[in-house]
């Protein structure tokens, strides 16, 4: 375009040229060319500057060759521009929107490590404010010194951990990742229950060989006894010996019992949860069972049971939530003690109640009563043969049927320990069993 804008410069400037040497005013008509040719050049060079002034909204101003072209051109290129832009915008939107979206922190840093940008997550878990902390370094804003000796160790390949500057419980997890140029990207993470579950399953380990190591060190002590001087031993002290043994080896026995069980309701072993379950006939059951538990210590059993009330679900994890209940009242309630258990419907569900006039447990203990091994008193729970996992797979074989567990317990004065189910599950006997049909006499 420029060459043809050259070329039609130079014919007509010719062509002036031409008509003046006719006329005999060269000079002159040159000069009218050439002042036409600049006036034109510069009310174009106007329009486009009144046009770029107006911005967008306005269509390209009308011109012819090479100013029409560039006019045309310039106006393309904005077209191209804003829908690039309008792009950008939209992706920009779309990241943000999934960066929010994210479980994760994200800051951006700069490259000496000021914050440039975060999403929602990485302000809830650090408490960023916006816009004070733009722009602020992420190292002063932490003071932690872990977290500042791995910003300073550039090639730290596993993330840190630290404890969250808001909450203070929360355990966090920081990584760097290093993007662009020398920029820097951190992801940080709520790792608590991570964290917890590891610790769980250390002490869970450290619980199971400690309580097996105790029968089997009296076992051992026992038989080495025997292996030296069995010739010394009358038949009573014989007696005695075989029987330790044997209550070691029940113990055993209850724990790993106990370990199967719990193992099930986890692993989701056991079969379906829905059928009908004659809970009024299984706490018949658990009434002469207690009876029977109770022996000399003679307590007071109270059981008011609601003869209509079913339940649907699984009908060995309720008898073991049932007898773990009634078994924990009897080892915890002195000779001579009261236990009323009470099962029964209102306008929330169905409720499993056991009633004690013993020990009772401290509040400090009582949240943490359901965690597997915990014990208030270890001696005395591994007397009555307690393994510490009764409550852990009471509140499991609830949580599987949708229910929860209350406990309300004042040290000296007893404790209840309420099962709450929800209404869905109830079942009443009507449903199933319709009423005997009356005799028609004739
Ligand atoms: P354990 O096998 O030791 O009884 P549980 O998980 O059934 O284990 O109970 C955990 C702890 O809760 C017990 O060791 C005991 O200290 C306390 N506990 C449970 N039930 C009662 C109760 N009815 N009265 C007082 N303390 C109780």
């Amino acid at each position: 375009m420029a060459v043809k804008e050259f070329w039609q410069f130079v014919v007509l400037g010719l062509l002036a040229i031409l008509v003046g040497a006719m006329i005999g005013q060269i000079k002159t008509i040159l000069l009218i060319y050439l002042l036409l040719w600049l006036g034109w050049y510069f009310s174009n060079m106007v329009k486009l500057g009144r046009w770029l002034e107006q911005g967008k909204k306005y269509s390209p101003p009308v011109s012819h060759g090479l100013w029409g072209y560039i006019f045309t051109e310039i106006y393309h290129m904005q077209q191209r521009k804003r829908r690039r832009n309008k792009k950008l915008a939209k992706l920009l939107g779309r990241f943000r929107e999934s960066t929010a979206a994210l479980p994760e922190g994200v800051i951006v840093l700069r490259e000496q490590g000021e914050i440039e940008w975060w999403n929602e997550m990485a302000g809830e878990l650090l408490g960023l404010k916006y816009p004070q902390d733009v722009d602020r370094r992420l190292t002063n804003l932490l003071r932690n010194p872990e977290v500042m000796d791995y910003f300073r160790n550039s090639d730290a390949q596993k993330p840190v951990h630290f404890p969250s500057p808001v909450a203070e419980l929360k355990i966090l997890s920081l990584k760097i990742v290093p993007y662009g140029n020398n920029q820097k990207l951190v992801v940080v993470r709520d790792v608590t229950l991570n964290k917890r579950v590891e610790e769980m399953q250390r002490d869970f380990v450290a619980n199971i060989s400690h309580e097996l190591r105790t029968p089997l060190t009296v076992i051992n002590g026992y038989l080495e006894n025997l292996l030296e001087g069995s010739g010394d031993l009358d038949a009573e002290r014989l007696q005695h010996t075989f029987r330790v043994m044997q209550q070691q080896a029940i113990r055993m026995r209850q724990l790993t019992d106990d370990l199967t069980t719990l193992s099930n309701v986890d692993n989701d072993k056991l079969g379906p949860r829905n059928e009908v379950v004659n809970v009024p006939q299984m706490l018949g059951s658990l009434h002469e069972e207690a009876r029977i538990l109770s022996g000399e210590n003679n307590h007071t059993l109270v059981f008011e049971v609601d003869d209509e009330l079913f339940l649907r679900g699984d009908p060995r994890e309720l008898d073991s939530v049932f007898t773990n209940l009634m078994v924990n009242a009897i080892n915890y309630t002195p000779a001579g003690g009261a236990i009323r258990v009470r099962w029964y419907q209102d306008d929330s569900g169905a409720h499993f109640e056991v009633n004690d006039t013993g020990i009772g447990i401290a509040p400090y203990h009582v949240e943490r009563l359901t965690e597997r091994f915990y014990r208030v008193d270890v001696a005395r729970s591994r007397h009555t043969g307690g393994s510490g996992l009764g409550l852990a797979i009471v509140t499991r074989a609830l949580q599987r049927h949708q229910a929860g567990l209350r406990i309300d317990s004042e040290i000296g004065r007893g404790s209840a320990f309420i099962c709450d189910f929800p209404k869905e599950i109830i079942i009443h006997k009507s449903d199933i069993m319709p009423p005997a049909p009356t005799s028609l006499s004739g």
